[in-house]
């Protein structure tokens, strides 16, 4: 019965992936426009990718010059499925194709084929280190085929950037491409814009982007005042006792002080905590230090190195040079390690991943994994799914997932897998949740006599040698699961010869020491192993004290069997188990769900405001609308330009605010919620009449500002009129906003709802 079911509801919702055949069918029309390609010569194939620009164009033909181009200019023949993949992704869809299938390949064929058709494409990678690896492997097609690519990365100089986005592809990374459009938002001079207006999207790892990256805010911030943490109040805190002076919620999101807790601060301190005057200055910096103590953990979430904080990026497991957690935090985190304070700044403007790709009219991408989140891309993206098949079949052994009843238990039984593997010389990849933890499996190993090489954060390129090698004879690789992400594992290295002996000692073995916050994310790791019909396999380790089982079936039974080793095996308890993934899945996509559903409007406000912030940075609306005023023998060109920068001051100063607003209205409220009113029309209600009063107030405000300013013949200097500019402005990630209370962080409720629901 229950089967039953199932299946009608299979047929009653539309299927996750588009139909393959009609892209299947077009092989053959490829391979008519093959014919006499070969026979060409490179010029004479270069004109003939050319007259595709003035023909109408057909992208059967596209993809048959493209595949000889590649062959020619790369070495390597496309196969089908990788024609098949460039298809689907000229027809504006994510296509799933395993890990070593080749998109990089397919990728590029596609991105030509769209420059061809005169539209400017962006390659969106995850990371610096692929955009420039990929932009310059492609580089001889591109070449070949007449289209100019170029790439950015962390370190580019303006002028590099704009070049690079001159041309008709450009990779970079999606933080990038942000922070980019962040810092165009502020100029006051049209000629100083560097990113073009957004055409075509062609997103790599597009799952990770568009579902796991999407909330993240990309924060571009001006200096100001800078805050300092106090260290009198981290060291405080550090002295607090967990149980007895603080709770921590079971979802590890909030720190809250006891009432016990309270009364040490206030005496250690000699103030009213709860006073008007401390409410939002001395409890607000305790709370923050107690954030930075309790909940952010050295080599889990941050590294100190070189006297700095460092935070690693939560779903990568690296560093990233420019980013910072908002400054209170930060601030805070950086006393607890007793390092020197970095400047910190007000936020001036910031949009999440998910605004900057939904502002490209047309996106497309590839990844190994699409059809989890099938739904999310449907819903968040308006993107379908194409599933294309592998080159040659898969043969990895996924084993069942081994659960135990500890930790300790569990990591004993993973130097014991490894070990017993190991022997053979069969190489292993070992695929950890986080820093610490590789540093923590990694030491057990070598107390066992196990040599390993541990990836930790460093950086991509060094990081992609690595992995690259993980497949060599006795190789064991330690590694957080995204790091060296987008590089190939070859078995036997470099060394060709060895592929074969590895091949019969099983291929890559890939050992998981936890299970991820979603069954993709497993899948992504064991999808290191077994490309392109190599052998291999892959298992993983998971205990009912990992945080996935403790976050969300924390009222789970106590298994009924377990083995002298502690490995669980009744059948309950390993069903509780497998449940909790799909809760943390069905958590997460909840939470995505109701940030999209605030940003939206969000982003409504943020197109119309820089719509006409454009207007303003382009025209002469300012100076038509404030006039020449009393400003006697002033030349038109000198009050045109006063005029603009005047207006752009305080509209960006009013958009600032506004975002404050905003946050302050999100954070609040739930609390609204309590009071049984809907809050995200509570949320619409307060948040359009601010957002309208913005221009006529910026009208105001600028007509009060050029009035009183001191113009003159020979030019302006407005920081009397209170008009100045950010000295220095910097861009960072928040990964996760720590300060939010209300909503996302209810996640209590949500693990119920999610639960209830199933
Ligand atoms: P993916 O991104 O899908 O995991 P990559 O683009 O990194 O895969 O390619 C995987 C490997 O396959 C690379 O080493 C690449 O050189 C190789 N490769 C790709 N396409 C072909 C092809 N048509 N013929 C031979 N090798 C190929």
């Amino acid at each position: 019965m229950a089967r039953l079911k199932q299946r009608m509801r299979r047929f009653a919702q539309k299927p996750a992936s588009v139909d393959l055949a009609p892209y299947k069918a077009l092989l053959d029309k490829v391979d008519k426009h093959s014919s006499g390609l070969s026979e060409l010569s490179d010029e004479e194939l270069s004109a003939k990718a050319q007259a595709l620009r003035e023909s109408d164009f057909d992208v059967t033909e596209l993809a048959a010059i493209a595949r000889e181009a590649a062959e020619r200019a790369i070495g390597q023949r496309p196969f089908d499925v990788q024609v098949l993949g460039t298809l689907g992704l000229l027809d504006g869809l994510v296509v799933e194709m395993a890990t070593g299938e080749g998109k990089t390949l397919a990728g590029a064929m596609a991105a030509a084929g769209y420059a061809l058709q005169g539209k400017r494409v962006h390659v969106v990678t995850v990371n610096d280190f692929l955009a420039q690896r990929d932009a310059e492997w492609m580089g001889p097609l591109y070449k070949l085929m007449g289209v100019s690519v170029g790439w950015i990365n962390q370190s580019s100089k303006p002028e590099e950037r704009r070049d690079a986005y001159q041309c008709e592809v450009t990779y970079a990374p999606v933080s990038e491409i942000g922070f980019d459009i962040l810092r165009d938002r502020i100029v006051t001079d049209a000629a100083d814009l560097i990113v073009p207006a957004p055409e075509v999207a062609l997103i790599d790892e597009a799952d990770s982007v568009l579902v796991d990256e999407a909330r993240v805010p990309l924060v571009l911030a001006g200096s100001t005042t800078s805050d300092h943490a106090d260290p009198v109040i981290a060291d405080l805190v550090k002295r607090l006792r967990h149980g007895l002076h603080y709770e921590v919620d079971d979802e590890e999101r909030n720190v809250y002080l006891t009432g016990a807790g309270s009364e040490a601060v206030e005496r250690a301190l000699d103030v009213d905590l709860y006073s008007q005057e401390h409410v939002s200055t001395t409890l607000s910096k305790v709370n923050v230090a107690l954030h930075a103590q309790v909940l952010l953990h050295r080599d889990v979430d941050y590294i100190v190195r070189d006297g700095k904080v460092h935070l690693i990026n939560d779903s990568r497991g690296r560093i990233a040079k420019l980013q910072r957690w908002p400054d209170g935090l930060q601030a805070a985190v950086e006393a607890k390690e007793s390092v020197k304070t970095t400047e910190s700044g007000e936020i001036l403007d910031s949009m999440t991943v998910q605004a900057l790709l939904s502002r490209y009219p047309v996106r497309c991408g590839m990844t190994g994994t699409a059809v989890a989140v099938a739904e999310q891309l449907r819903t968040f993206y308006e993107l379908e799914v194409l599933v294309i098949p592998p080159n040659k079949e898969c043969i990895r052994e996924d084993e069942p997932s081994r659960l135990y009843a500890t930790l300790e238990q569990k990591e004993a039984a993973i130097v014991e897998e490894i070990k017993e593997v190991h022997a053979s010389g069969r190489p292993i990849l070992v695929g950890t949740l986080d820093v610490a933890e590789s540093e923590r499996i990694a030491t057990k190993l070598r107390k066992a006599g196990l040599e390993c090489v541990v990836l930790n954060a460093k950086n991509d390129a060094e990081e992609a040698a690595i992995i690259a090698d993980a497949g060599s004879f006795e190789r064991i690789t330690v590694s957080t699961q995204m790091a060296g992400r987008g590089t190939d594992i070859r078995l036997g290295g470099h060394d060709a010869e060895d592929h074969e002996r590895i091949s019969e000692l099983g291929g890559l073995y890939v050992v998981g020491t936890g299970r991820h916050s979603s069954s993709r994310l497993d899948d992504q790791l064991r999808g290191r192993a077994g490309r392109q019909g190599d052998p291999g396999g892959s298992v993983f380790f998971a205990s009912l004290q990992d945080d996935l089982a403790a976050q969300y079936t924390p009222d789970a039974d106590e298994p009924s069997e377990v083995d002298d080793d502690g490995r669980v095996t009744d059948k309950g308890a390993l069903h509780t188990f497998e449940h909790a993934q799909r809760v943390a899945e069905g958590v997460n996509l909840e939470i995505h769900r109701n940030t999209w559903r605030y940003n939206k409007l969000i982003e409504r406000q943020r197109d119309l405001l820089l719509e006409h912030r454009d207007q303003v940075l382009r025209t002469d609306i300012a100076f038509d609308k404030l006039g020449r005023g009393d400003h006697e023998g002033v030349s038109d060109e000198v009050l045109k330009h006063a005029a603009r920068v005047i207006t752009l001051f305080h509209l960006d100063d009013l958009w600032t605010h506004h975002l404050t607003f905003l946050s302050d209205l999100r954070e609040g409220i739930h609390l609204r919620a309590l009071a049984r009113q809907n809050p995200l029309d509570e949320f619409h209600r307060e948040a359009i009449p601010a957002f309208n009063k913005i221009v006529p107030e910026s009208w105001e405000l600028a007509a009060d500002t050029y009035a009183s300013a001191k113009i003159t013949s020979k030019g302006y200097d407005l920081a009397d009129s209170g008009v100045k500019r950010p000295s220095s402005t910097w861009t960072y990630l928040v990964h996760d906003n720590p300060f939010g209370s209300g909503l996302e962080e209810s996640m209590k409720g949500l693990v119920k709802m999610v639960k209830g629901r199933r």
